[in-house]
């Protein structure tokens, strides 16, 4: 399986990095070792001294799907989470100001807790998906699928253009803003439409 990950999703994240706005989805993979499942502690890796989370939006692909259209895109997913994409911020700064590709400050092992899915059919709205998160219990980051810059329909439309989406595959849909970093013994919590799906410590 693959992880398709968007970047800069939405506008206020965008403007805290000092990145433009942009005008189609900034796509990169994780590789399936970076998932943390069942709330499984996160080790801090020894290649980075800025650790930060970014919470996001997590799809559960459940169908087989190629140059999917918008208008279908609902179709090929099944469940929602929130999930972390964990972002060496140091090394990412360094590789981008060398114009080299970043993806080893956010394909590491552990780098993508993922927590638990609910069912889309539980879900009301899926423009209007509250998240947020929580470390050591204070409210960090609070976003909201209807604040994204591509929709779910238009992730998915574009990704599939490149890869044929599989079953199981997953799409983290961007970070909004709040990102920050994390020290050993820190606790993340997320919450989805106000029910906790994820819970871990830092170690
Ligand atoms: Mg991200």
């Amino acid at each position: 399986m693959k992880i398709i990950c968007v970047g800069r999703n939405y506008m206020k994240h965008a403007a805290e990095m000092n990145n433009p706005v942009p005008q189609i989805p900034l796509i990169f993979l994780k590789p399936d070792s970076a998932i943390l499942k069942k709330n499984k502690p996160f080790f801090l890796p020894d290649f980075s001294n800025d650790l930060q989370f970014e919470a996001e939006l997590v799809l559960r692909i459940s169908r087989l799907g190629k140059g999917i259209r918008k208008g279908y895109a609902h179709r090929y997913f099944d469940a929602i989470t929130v999930g972390i994409d964990f972002t060496a911020r140091d090394l990412q700064k360094k590789f981008s100001l060398a114009g080299e590709p970043w993806d080893l400050s956010k394909t590491f092992d552990g780098s993508a807790p993922l927590g638990e899915f609910i069912s889309k059919e539980k879900l009301r709205d899926l423009s209007d998906i509250s998240f947020y998160l929580d470390v050591n219990g204070e409210r960090r980051q609070t976003g909201n699928s209807s604040e994204m810059i591509f929709s779910f329909g238009d992730i998915i439309a574009y990704a599939s253009r490149f890869y044929t989406l599989k079953t199981g595959d997953l799409i983290f849909t961007g970070t909004p803003a709040g990102v920050g970093p994390v020290k050993k013994g820190d606790n993340l919590i997320a919450f989805l439409e106000g029910q906790k799906v994820l819970d871990f410590f830092v170690r």
